[in-house]
């Protein structure tokens, strides 16, 4: 461990990624998954700052750890469903297309964490998208799409950036979302 801004996410110089990323990772039993304690987003995903500037979803950073480097414009999904877990084995390479028609073939709505705060995306269908992508392109603030929709800015910001919207009647997806962080950071991943 490497003193206490170890366990909130803080870059640390000199620290090495691995040794910062593993000591918020509770593995809790053999079988089961392993649970980012660290910082995590508001749909439950981690994150770890890779360096001064850039940060990175915990899973895309256990994938890289364990396997080296993610391909360009793979997602990183996961087999457990469950948006903290890091555990390499739990944890597979998808394209967006693979990962919408695993989601609709798994039937999937919101994930298990932060249910209650995920509940407003759900209001969201494929028609809504479709209005909000139009109001984005007309120029529209996002802060008023997202009030007139009664969803989250940041989520307005994910269909601007058309990460999210292939999984939105579904609910949305945690795979979508590690792209959401990820995209921003999906070089900024180093090796240690
Ligand atoms: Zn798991």
């Amino acid at each position: 461990m490497s003193g206490s801004h170890a366990r909130c996410g803080r870059f640390l110089p000199g620290t090495p990624l691995a040794e910062r990323f593993w000591a918020k990772v509770d593995r809790g039993d053999e079988s089961g998954c392993w649970l980012w304690v660290g910082a995590r987003n508001r749909d439950g995903y981690g994150h770890i700052s890779i360096d001064a500037t850039k940060r990175a979803t915990a899973s895309r950073v256990a994938w890289e750890l364990h396997n080296g480097p993610i391909p360009s414009g793979m997602l990183v999904c996961h087999h457990c469903d469950m948006p903290p877990c890091v555990r390499p084995d739990h944890l597979f390479l998808g394209t967006h297309s693979d990962n919408a028609r695993d989601c609709f073939a798994k039937g999937r709505r919101a994930a298990p964490m932060n249910a209650g705060e995920r509940n407003p995306a759900r209001k969201l269908s494929i028609s809504d998208v479709a209005g909000i992508r139009k109001r984005l392109a007309a120029g529209e603030k996002r802060r008023e799409i997202a009030i007139a929709h009664g969803v989250s800015p940041t989520q307005i910001f994910n269909i601007a950036h058309g990460i999210c919207w292939a999984s939105v009647d579904a609910g949305w997806s945690q795979h979508e979302s590690h792209s959401c962080l990820a995209r921003e950071n999906a070089s900024g991943v180093t090796h240690a």
